[in-house]
């Protein structure tokens, strides 16, 4: 394993003299070497402002085939190391986080619009904290025992990688994401081309130079470009084993279409409209902190996001009211970084997408605007957190991921209703129910058909459990142990020896 500094120590020289403005990295990662796009540039713009922040050049078609088979001929040597050997390169790669946390903090910022404080103190630990969560866990993973199930032969299980993985990433938490899919394929033993979203390449570029050094030529590669043409041309290529992705449900039936010509497996984890149940008996000021910041958080550009309330009839109007106050004192746009709570939207697409859904909804004359409900008037691509009362089941509000500040309160008399109505969604990622009784708190849990549901909290994620959707919100788990299954495949290995000794 190449271990020295070589690689970096060459682009050490290019860093910035001003500390606060973090060298913008544009080189793709192909076959061991740092290299710059030879397709077509791409803006990468700062949502705070509109402004383009620098420009990278996509990969072009020769390049993605390039990386393709550095994938390719770097997947024998690579899914033969043991697990020992594989976890020690991803607590190297942890600890390359950490020591550039703060640059790889500033480019999120930049890049996404966070806050930097929250990129500081919540995406690069949780990054971090994946590739040791998978060091560690492959070197203990469990199963079925080995055994003569047919007398006179032993049949033993094997779980084995599955080769080379398409990782497609959406721009929400750019290096977050990336880790969620990185480190459980390369844990397993697998080779990867990783792709970012076009919109936010440049925390996973700043650390493809720490990559390089650490990891043998070809294990991973990192080509950037856009959905339908490197991406696309990225899932249907006959040496990609596997594609996983996060994004859209579009893109994941895209995925599906183009994986069917050469049977990939494929591993999805799509959009989500998180159901949060209020009951009556619902500790009104937890309920309102916790969708104050668990809605709004990112912008509420976060596929779990509690976006959909369902308050019954005692706590609605009190919910409504102390609700609107809260969400309407979330500070954005401000000019001391520490000021604020969430993020502009992604693109000027995405903040007016947001505004066409607000507007359809606000159509409607049952529907109530509470607080919010513009496009921020000052630069860049800002949202008001929004809330909107009186919305009905069959509302588009009800039914769509908006993917932005926008929360909708609907009120409900009987639970049954509320778990019905939780569940009539083309989602299944994540949902939340509140009471402070336990009885009532688990039997709507166990009821609803979510990959998740949190009880008096949300949004609370752990490397150490799963994370993934049923229905339309796709069926892969990315973080804990069973990622691991999903990026390997299970083997059977039976040897006959007969009965007797010789
Ligand atoms: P998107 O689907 O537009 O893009 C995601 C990625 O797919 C990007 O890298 C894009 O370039 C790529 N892509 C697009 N079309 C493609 C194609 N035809 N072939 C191959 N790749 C293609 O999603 P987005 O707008 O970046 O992200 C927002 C979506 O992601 C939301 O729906 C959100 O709910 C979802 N999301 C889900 C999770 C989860 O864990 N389930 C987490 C974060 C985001």
């Amino acid at each position: 394993m190449a271990t020295e500094n070589k690689t970096e120590k060459t682009r050490a020289a290019k860093m910035n003299a001003v500390a606060s403005t973090p060298t913008l990295y544009t080189e793709l990662l192909i076959d061991g070497q740092l290299t710059l796009g030879q397709g077509m540039p791409e803006a990468i713009l700062n949502p705070t402002s509109g402004e383009t922040l620098v420009k990278v050049t996509d990969a072009s078609l020769d390049q993605l085939e390039q990386a393709i088979e550095a994938a390719h001929r770097a997947f024998p040597a690579w899914s033969r190391t043991t697990p020992a050997q594989r976890s020690s390169i991803l607590l190297a790669i942890a600890d390359a986080i950490d020591k550039r946390a703060d640059s790889l903090a500033r480019l999120e910022a930049l890049n996404c619009g966070k806050p930097l404080h929250l990129a500081r103190h919540d995406d690069i630990p949780a990054t971090a904290d994946v590739f040791r969560f998978f060091a560690g866990a492959v070197r203990c993973q469990q199963g079925q025992l080995a055994g003569e199930y047919i007398p006179g032969h032993t049949s033993m299980v094997r779980r084995d990688p599955v080769g080379v993985v398409a990782s497609i990433a959406p721009w929400n938490y750019p290096l977050m994401m990336a880790a969620w899919k990185i480190a459980p394929a390369l844990a397993a033993g697998n080779t990867l081309v990783f792709k970012p979203s076009e919109h936010t390449p440049l925390s996973i570029l700043a650390l493809a130079p720490a990559l390089a050094d650490i990891l043998p030529p070809g294990v991973i590669n990192i080509v950037c470009g856009g959905g339908e043409s490197v991406g696309s041309h990225l899932v249907s290529h006959p040496r990609v084993r596997m594609v996983s992705l996060t994004g859209d449900i579009v893109t994941g039936q895209k995925i599906l279409q183009a994986a069917a010509r050469t049977l990939k497996r494929t591993h999805l984890e799509l959009g989500g409209k998180a159901p949060v149940i209020v009951c009556n008996d619902a500790d009104l000021d937890a309920v309102v902190q916790g969708i104050r910041t668990h809605g709004y958080y990112n912008a509420g550009q976060d596929c779990t996001a509690a976006c959909r309330i369902y308050a019954q009839a005692g706590i609605h109007d009190r919910l409504v009211a102390e609700l609107g106050e809260a969400v309407a004192s979330i500070r954005f746009a401000r000019k001391r970084d520490q000021d604020n709570e969430i993020s502009p939207l992604i693109s000027a697409r995405q903040r007016d997408r947001v505004a066409s859904f607000v507007e359809r909804a606000l159509g409607q004359p049952h529907i109530e605007r509470i607080t919010g409900a513009a496009v921020h008037s000052g630069p860049g691509f800002y949202y008001q957190p929004t809330l909107l009362a009186g919305c009905k089941q069959q509302d588009e509000i009800v039914q769509r991921e908006v993917f932005g500040p926008v929360v909708t309160v609907t009120r409900f008399e009987q639970l049954e209703q509320a778990v019905d109505w939780a569940n009539d969604s083309e989602y299944g990622l994540a949902s939340s129910v509140w009471t402070q009784n336990l009885d009532k708190a688990f039997q709507i849990a166990n009821r609803l058909q979510y990959g998740c549901t949190w009880i008096n909290t949300h949004f609370m994620l752990a490397s150490e459990m799963p994370h993934g959707g049923l229905k339309r919100s796709g069926y892969g788990k990315d973080l804990s142990s069973d990622s691991l299954q999903d990026y390997s495949v299970v083997r059977h290995i039976m040897a006959r020896h007969g009965q007797e000794l010789g």
